[in-house]
């Protein structure tokens, strides 16, 4: 398998970024990510102007969020080549989608188009100009995924009078573990149906006036590239720079995202390469998003195998329940019963890694 790292949710200029597709995939390139998806508001001109390819070591990869103003819901689209729903212009210039958020997750799962709730459950107030947007259709059972861990959610739901300065001045720092109620939704979620989960860094680099002093840049791309990456396991290599199979590269990333065949590791806390999370069962290999159906005639022992890149507290997940832990480079867990695996791993308290999840199953669909 081939791994590969990228930024998830980022703002250009094309939406409310201040940073143009140049300058981001620049920043990209040069802390060594492997792709970066732009995910503008309700516009794919990134992709129409030509800038969907690659930039040095980095693949551009443009989606991109649905913002509806009906409900103010936001929904992360990928792998479509248009844009869904009848968009006018909004208050603000951007443009906006007037179908319901159940309305537009369907019509993007029915078109072959792969979407991610953004920011479920985000609580922040802090800046009346950029208010919270959480997840309200949450009947729909057309998504194909959630975003469980949003830098930017994260570090302004943090924020306070108190702290503003070292938040500002160490954006990184302050960012802890994926949104509790995300994750829990999310676990709740796969008991019913397969939903995956990406983490992203919500990427503007917003101008912002501190405390009446001086205007910095808020979280600029370069320093949000380092923290929270999803990676993506692939059955076949990618060649850095080859134009001519960018579709194909992409169709592959995307598709391990819908599959859940990916990790979220917080890389400002270390490199997450190399992290494994298999299954032995019956003579195959199970990975993440698989699903290992047992056969109870055969009775076989399901072997779980996890390997981490350094030392961690590594956590067995079952249905939302921590079942085993294990501080060290890995562990391995038999006599694996039905019900939904994924791994946590932790540094202290700081969350680094988080797994998909393996489906473990007694009868065959
Ligand atoms: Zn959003
Ligand atoms: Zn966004």
């Amino acid at each position: 398998m081939y791994e590969y790292s990228g930024a998830i949710h980022i703002h250009s200029k094309f939406s409310d970024g201040t940073g143009s597709v140049d300058e981001i995939a620049k920043a990209a390139s040069e802390v060594n990510l492997d792709f970066i998806m732009l995910t503008d508001h309700n516009t794919l001109l990134a992709k129409d102007e030509g800038y969907e390819k690659w930039f040095d070591k980095t693949m551009v990869i443009v989606g991109y969020e649905i913002n509806d103003t009906n409900n103010k819901n936001h929904y992360l689209v990928m792998g479509l080549e248009e844009l869904i729903g009848t968009f006018r212009v909004l208050y603000n210039g951007e443009l906006g989608c007037n179908l319901t958020a159940e309305e537009y997750v369907a019509e993007i799962k029915k078109k072959g188009g792969v979407g991610f709730i953004a920011h479920p459950f985000e609580k922040r107030n802090q800046y009346p100009e950029h208010p919270a947007y959480p997840w309200t259709a949450w009947k729909s059972k057309d998504f194909d995924g959630i975003e469980i861990w949003n830098h930017m959610s994260e570090w302004v739901e943090g924020l306070n009078d108190d702290n503003k300065v070292q938040r500002f001045l160490h954006p990184l720092k302050s960012i802890v573990a994926p949104d509790k109620e995300a994750v829990k939704k999310w676990d709740e979620i796969n008991k019913d149906r397969k939903v995956t989960a990406i983490g992203s860094i919500d990427a503007h680099a917003h101008k912002q006036n501190l405390m009446g002093f001086y205007t910095i840049e808020v979280f600029p791309y370069k320093v949000l590239f380092k923290s929270i990456r999803t990676h993506v396991l692939l059955n076949e290599e990618i060649k850095k720079g080859d134009n001519a199979n960018f579709g194909k590269y992409k169709k592959d990333i995307v598709e391990a995202l819908r599959y859940g065949k990916s990790f979220i590791v917080n890389s400002y806390y270390g490199d997450g390469k190399g992290f494994r999370f298999f299954a032995e069962y019956d003579g195959a290999t199970y990975n993440l998003g698989d699903e290992i159906h047992i056969d109870k005639k055969k009775s076989k022992n399901i072997i779980f195998n996890v390997y981490v890149p350094k030392e961690a507290k590594l956590k067995l997940i079952k249905d939302g329940k921590c079942i085993e832990e294990h501080t060290g480079l890995g562990s391995v867990w038999d006599e694996i019963e039905p019900g939904n695996y994924r791994i946590e791993c932790w540094l202290g308290e700081k969350a680094w890694i988080f797994s998909n999840h393996i489906r473990v199953t007694d009868k065959r669909k």
